[in-house]
């Protein structure tokens, strides 16, 4: 029997007003995942995987955003939510980690208050004896050495890796269903990325949380997700499992990705090598495909590729979804030249 999911997103879109004109920030995104996955999330700078997930905590509405479609975590409805629906959901049901650990803690408090509040939210009746109590396991639990000094220090006096620890173990203060992390690593050198990956992992095992994890690295969705969500200029352009998008990328801007996924193969991390080109201005969007003019493969401007945007659809045998224009066998043939 097939889990119900903990997320479920459903035709989602988030628009906003600038004085440039109306950005279509995210355009007719569905996924979903289910208890103990991880599901990837992946893309360049303005692909909308973050606006995304600030929309599964409803922060994208507070932000100004007009949001339509629907989003379901553990069975209640995010959108349209009023705040009270969307405080109880925050903390007990869904929680987030961002990219930068230092914007995500109060300078003035120190590191065992801030867990311990996030723990009294969904524990009112704790007493404050509790609730520190609390907060020396949940530092404890994320790795933080000992915790029973460094509970009364603030937060600059902890390295950016630890820093990430405590806003992990805050998020996880109430053990939540759902756990988005927003680039969680990005800020972090590579030897200590490795550890708060290692740390995420064993704390999905213990919790069984779900985790939705946002990034532009695909590196670290190969080594993260069950599942992954490739997303372009605010669409969904592939979706399959982590398995078949490394065995068989079929969507040319994948294809692109996984150059960069080559080059830290070959040992150059810090000269990630980007797709060619840059993303295109939400403002103002190029006819049919949005990737067009960054795409090896497409067609003339007055072909298919030009004239409509190519819908998800299933690739072949495969279970996976893409967006693009070109026959299947095509698709089929670039995603097994690249792994040959
Ligand atoms: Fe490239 Fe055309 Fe496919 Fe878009 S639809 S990715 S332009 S081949």
């Amino acid at each position: 029997m097939t889990a119900a999911p903990v997320l479920r997103v459903d035709d989602l879109h988030v628009s906003f007003t600038t004085p440039g004109g109306r950005v279509d920030a995210v355009n007719g995104v569905s996924f979903e995942i289910a208890a103990g996955r991880t599901l990837g999330i992946v893309g360049e700078s303005g692909s909308g995987k973050s606006v995304t997930a600030a929309s599964i905590m409803g922060l994208s509405a507070a932000a100004g955003g007009a949001v339509t479609g629907s989003i379901e975590v553990a069975g209640t409805q995010v959108l349209g939510a009023d705040e009270a629906v969307l405080r109880s959901l925050r903390g007990r049901e869904m929680a987030m980690v961002f990219q930068d650990p230092m914007s995500a803690l109060n300078p003035y408090y120190t590191v065992g208050s801030q867990i311990a509040e996030a723990y009294a939210v969904h524990h009112p009746s704790a007493s404050k004896r509790e609730r520190r109590e609390a907060a020396m396991s949940l530092m404890e639990k994320v790795g933080i050495p000992n915790p029973g000094r460094r509970i009364d220090e603030y937060p600059h006096q902890f390295s950016g890796g630890m820093r990430q620890r405590i806003v992990i173990a805050i998020a996880l203060a109430n053990n939540p269903k759902l756990l988005i992390a927003d680039e969680p690593t990005t800020a972090l050198d590579v030897t200590v990325q490795a550890q708060i990956l290692d740390l995420m992992r064993s704390l999905q095992d213990e919790y069984g949380s779900a985790i939705v994890l946002i990034t532009h690295d695909l590196g670290v969705v190969a080594e993260m997700a069950d599942d992954v969500v490739v997303m372009y200029a605010g669409r969904v352009v592939e979706r399959a499992t982590c398995d078949d998008l490394f065995a068989t990328p079929t969507h040319p801007y994948t294809l692109g990705l996984m150059g960069a996924v080559r080059s830290l193969d070959d040992g150059q991390r810090g000269q990630l090598r980007t797709v060619r080109g840059t993303p295109p201005s939400l403002i103002d969007l190029p006819a049919g495909c949005a990737f067009r003019p960054r795409c090896d493969f497409a067609l003339g401007a007055d072909e298919a590729c030009g004239a409509s945007v190519p819908g998800l659809r299933r690739v072949g045998d495969l279970p996976t979804l893409s967006a693009c224009h070109l026959p299947d066998t095509t698709l089929l043939e670039l995603g097994a030249r690249r792994s040959a």
